[in-house]
């Protein structure tokens, strides 16, 4: 149906897009894999008429097509659900979903009540409770994202390029776009389609395309293809140079969580951790593993059980207690509680330790420069300076800053929570590699992550909650992808 021939795109002198040759199928689901940077936003933007080739040209249903603006892809039947979120804040929902294909009534005029209803037959699709005549600024960022996603939608397109479309979204709105995504394809339309998350590949793509350093690695068949294979052609690296082989823990007790209780989050929670171990909290969505961490962190004190640390109790009622106790945590959410966007990454990692850089009331600007410019080397975070706004990095280099900033208090224990989602699989493996090096240096580390692919290559326990109780404590070297996922299921 859509061709790309030996597409390429330039910018600024250096080329992108090498000349990449690809081509979807009506009814298919084709995956562009690769890390960021790889060039897969670029090639889609080519493909929607956003942006004109350097060489080689697009064919549409056999024909050379020469898409002048997004317009006239769109008239040819391409629409595209953009990365960067691009909605009209002052408009309603409905205004936004039917933009340029407002419904008329005979006069010529916009008929609102049929335009409120095809928004809403549009949301309808994606299972959204989303007013449609609310306005666009008043919605969270995963509505806005569905509502996007309406709009490709209502475009009835032959082709639609989705480019990243869950990164904001919740697991149930997921679900919601994969079932819509099935209708589609049902209907031969065709799906372009890119994510981070390599679950969602094997779920979803009929097909996989690679793109490393703007060049197509290859294309295959999803069915021939699997998550170690998929990383070595998106790095170019074996799986095992990603994940370093790990250290066997030391026999130290370090933190142990007794009984611990929050209903009706969760009850009963019981795990150890020892020095130099990695223990992941497993389980689904809402299961109860961020408010766990969040109570052995201080964020959300649980209501009643016991954590002993360095064999002694203790009381954390705020991650102040946490903190002095020698308990720190990088939370899930880098842009609501971790960095502060408009400083400087410099600024963003001395943040929580401007105390000990302080003589007295004056802030030790030496100090500061040299324990930011040493940190940023050692986790090689990637700035232009230290002043550059952290807003400007790339999230795996903010999530780098953030775990640097995490480790100036010098805590025992490091929980993490989501350390790599939404980051490419270059900043992943480093994230993997000081995880590492931290429990061979000793530390105890508490990982929650979704990515089972991580949990089971990087912890040592793997403890799965199920609804908010602890389903089964695992031994991570001889378990698999199965049996997590069998004790994460609700019963
Ligand atoms: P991906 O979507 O795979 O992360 P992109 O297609 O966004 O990758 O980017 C590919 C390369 O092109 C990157 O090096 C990026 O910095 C560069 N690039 C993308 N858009 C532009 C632009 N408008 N101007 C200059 N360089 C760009
Ligand atoms: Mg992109």
């Amino acid at each position: 149906m859509l061709r790309a021939l030996e597409l390429r795109k330039d910018f600024g002198g250096l080329t992108v897009l090498h000349p990449v040759s690809v081509d979807f199928r009506p009814g298919e689901v084709h995956a562009l894999m690769g890390e960021n940077g790889a060039g897969k936003s670029t090639l889609m933007k080519v493909l929607a008429g956003l942006y004109r080739p350097d060489g080689g040209h697009i064919e549409w249903r056999g024909v050379h097509a020469d898409f002048a603006s997004p317009h006239d892809a769109l008239v040819a039947g391409i629409a595209m659900i953009h990365q960067e979120l691009m909605p009209i804040p002052d408009l309603t929902v409905a205004e936004n979903i039917t933009l340029g294909s407002e419904p008329c009534s005979s006069f010529g005029r916009v008929d609102r009540a049929a335009q409120l209803a095809r928004a809403q037959e549009l949301l309808g699709e994606l299972e959204a409770d989303i007013d449609p005549a609310r306005l666009m600024r008043t919605l969270t960022v995963a509505q806005m994202q569905v509502v996007e996603i309406a709009k490709a939608l209502g475009r009835n397109a032959d082709v639609i390029l989705m480019d990243e479309p869950t990164a904001a979204l919740s697991d149930q709105e997921v679900a919601a776009l994969f079932r819509a995504i099935a209708r589609l394809k049902a209907r031969g339309v065709a799906i372009v389609y890119t994510t981070h998350k390599m679950d969602e590949v094997f779920r979803l793509a009929d097909r996989i395309s690679v793109l490393r350093d703007g060049s197509l690695v290859g294309t295959a068949p999803a069915s021939e293809m699997n998550p170690a294979k998929l990383i070595t052609m998106m790095v170019g690296r074996e799986l095992a140079d990603i994940f370093p082989v790990r250290q066997p823990p030391t026999d130290e007790l370090l933190l142990e969580v007794s009984d611990l209780t929050h209903e009706p989050a969760y009850r009963d929670v019981s795990f150890q951790i020892q020095r130099g171990e990695v223990v992941a909290l497993a389980g689904l969505m809402g299961a109860g593993r961020t408010e766990v961490v969040s109570a052995i962190y201080g964020l959300q004190p649980a209501s009643s059980g016991r954590i002993s640390f360095h064999s002694r109790t203790l009381s954390i009622l705020s991650p102040q207690d946490a903190l002095a106790a020698g308990i720190g945590m990088v939370t899930e959410d880098r842009k609501g509680l971790g960095l502060i966007p408009a400083l400087g990454v410099g600024q963003n990692i001395t943040l929580t330790a401007l105390r000990d850089l302080s003589n007295g009331p004056l802030l030790n600007h030496r100090a500061e420069a040299a324990a930011v410019n040493s940190r940023m080397t050692e986790f090689a975070v990637k700035a232009s300076s230290r002043a550059q706004p952290i807003a400007q990095l790339s999230g795996g280099n903010q999530q780098k800053a953030l775990l640097a900033r995490c480790l100036l208090g010098n805590p025992d224990l490091i929980i993490l929570d989501e350390p790599t989602r939404g980051i490419d699989i270059g900043a992943k493996a480093e994230i993997y590699a000081l995880i590492q090096k931290l429990a061979r240096a000793g530390k105890g580390i508490l990982l929650v992550s979704s990515e089972l692919p991580e949990v089971l290559s990087l912890a040592h326990r793997i403890v799965v909650l199920r609804r908010g109780s602890v389903s089964a404590t695992l031994d991570a070297a001889s378990t698999d992808q199965e049996t997590v996922l069998r004790h994460s299921m609700p019963l």
